[in-house]
């Protein structure tokens, strides 16, 4: 088996050109265990010439790992998907230790970007072009999907394994070279993964990584040899990245905050959807872009909430490497203000606080960013707790009277990203799923995370850019469509003659 040698996980390194090298810049971030506020290394924030330097390493390697023949491109993915299986656990450990989620969770986190190098494996059939014969006499048109070039992809904290790996692999698997900006809370998980997608075969220059905040992202989206940026993060930072990029000319996907709804009516399993709701709401301490932070109770399943709130108070806080932990820390001290300010705003617009999460206590643990689950109902669409991405453990109740009533709130919500509905209904589930404007729904699934061959299709204000991360639309985004008519003459000595008009064919 092989193992993860090179990196030093006291300090992230820069990927340039085949070699981890440390940086030359004076400006360094520690990288905080959450659950203990240990620091577990360092990271850098690259200077411009390093950025730069990954961006000409990526450009000056694209001439021939575009030749490269896509079988043996295919064949790196497949080496990488058994290097990254090999090495879970060890993964999943330092991504706890940066990160907070639950050990269990973290090897999830892994295992959904492991699901995507495993179809990256398949990209001989999705980079297929068509063709069509005989558009006119001896004359055929064909498409070829060819690499754009250096992409670049930039990562938020909240899954430093999975979202790297929505990006780089599938880059990289249809020909482009790739600079990737992780995030810097939690890079040193995500440089175990790009460790290994080095060992798997990957040639120098091809991928590439540089660490940082703001002037780095803002150099990868202006450099005029990037072609594409991927962007997976915060609402704000992603409007800022799809806007610049965009004026510079670039192909982007900005993938973004949320608000998810789940709406329950009262025919569905009371046990599955209550379990499924504390475990969406709560679940990674509501770090998930895809957690559910409003249940719309429909009807009689109101009465309900009490049970929910039950359900919710037997959840174990506690550090993510401690066992039958439910709720880990969320990523730092600011975001754990930021979530304790959101709960009092709560309180003081009149909310009603059905379970306190505030004051929670971790035996051992007591310098931790902890938040126990939080609940409230009687919330309503002006109050802060409805309009703001929480992005902690905080689920806010509405209740409504119809199921006509609950697809219009949902519907007037900005964002995008998921919804859920529970009922044991086809007919209302197909209404649901008709009217509903969201772009990825479950039905009895609280979290509808599309597997790997569909693609990640939040809408409305969750994404700019039409086309998402991962699947057939993920191919689509990294490569160009070229679109190719020719003509042979069966005969080579037929001449014809000239001809000023558009031939009707
Ligand atoms: P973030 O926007 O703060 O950071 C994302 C990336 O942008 C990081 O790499 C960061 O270094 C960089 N960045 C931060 N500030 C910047 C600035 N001013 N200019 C340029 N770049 C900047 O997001 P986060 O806090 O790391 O992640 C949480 C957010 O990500 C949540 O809003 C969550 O909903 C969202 N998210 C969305 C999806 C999705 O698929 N829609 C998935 C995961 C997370």
């Amino acid at each position: 088996m092989n193992t993860i040698q090179n990196i030093q996980l006291e300090t992230a390194k820069l990927l340039i050109n085949g070699s981890f090298i440390e940086s030359e810049t004076q400006q360094w971030q520690d990288i905080i265990n959450p659950a203990t506020q240990e620091v577990i290394g360092r990271v850098p924030f690259a200077t411009v010439q390093e950025v730069d330097a990954a961006i000409q390493s990526a450009q000056a390697a694209f001439a021939s790992w575009r030749q490269t023949p896509i079988q043996a491109r295919m064949r790196i993915m497949l080496k990488l998907q058994n290097l990254i299986r090999a090495n879970m656990k060890e993964i999943a450990q330092v991504l706890t230790a940066e990160q907070g989620k639950t050990l269990a969770d973290a090897e999830g986190d892994i295992q959904r970007g492991l699901e995507v190098v495993e179809h990256a494996c398949s990209v001989g059939t999705l980079q297929m072009g068509e063709y069509v014969e005989g558009v006119a006499r001896g004359v055929d048109t064909y498409t070829l999907q060819q690499p754009l070039g250096v992409c670049a992809g930039i990562t938020p904290f909240n899954f430093p394994a999975m979202i790297p790996l929505w990006m780089f692999p599938m880059a990289i698997v249809c020909g482009n070279t790739f600079v990737l900006k992780p995030s810097e809370q939690d890079p040193l998980s995500t440089m175990m993964l790009v460790e290994l997608a080095i060992q798997a075969g990957i040639p120098a220059g091809v991928l590439n990584v540089v660490h940082g905040g703001k002037e780095v992202v803002d150099r990868l989206c202006t450099h005029a040899d990037i072609k594409a940026i991927s962007f997976v993060g915060s609402t704000a930072v992603g409007t800022h990245v799809y806007n610049l990029a965009g004026q510079h000319g670039k192909r982007v996907q900005s993938m973004m905050g949320a608000k998810n709804h789940v709406a329950v009516m009262p025919d569905a399993n009371k046990e599955q959807t209550l379990n499924a709701l504390v475990g969406a709401a709560f679940g990674a301490a509501g770090q998930r872009c895809m957690a559910l932070s409003v249940a719309v109770m429909v009807g009689d399943s109101k009465h309900w909430i009490a049970e929910l709130v039950e359900k919710a108070k037997t959840l174990t806080v506690n550090a993510g490497h401690e066992p039958n932990t439910d709720i880990g820390p969320v990523i730092s001290k600011r975001a754990k203000a930021r979530v304790l300010d959101l709960i009092n705003s709560g309180v003081e617009q009149g909310a009603e606080l059905l379970l306190d999460g505030r004051d929670v206590q971790v035996h051992g643990y007591e310098s931790g960013n902890f938040v126990g689950a939080t609940i409230f109902s009687g919330v309503s669409t002006d109050m802060r707790i409805y309009k703001e991405e929480i992005f902690g453990p905080v689920l806010a109740i509405i209740c409504v009277d119809t199921l006509e009533e609950a697809i219009a709130l949902i519907n007037a919500n900005p964002f995008g990203n998921g919804v859920g509905l529970f009922t044991q209904s086809g007919a209302i589930a197909r209404t649901f799923q008709n009217l509903i404007d969201i772009g990825q729904v479950g039905i009895n699934i609280p979290i509808p995370v599309p597997v790997p061959f569909f693609s990640f299709t939040g809408s409305r204000g969750s994404k700019l850019g039409d086309l998402g991360p991962y699947g057939k639309q993920v191919v689509q985004f990294y490569t160009q469509t070229k679109t190719i008519t020719s003509r042979w003459f069966e005969d080579s000595h037929e001449v014809g003659s000239v001809n000023t008009t558009i031939s009707l064919r």
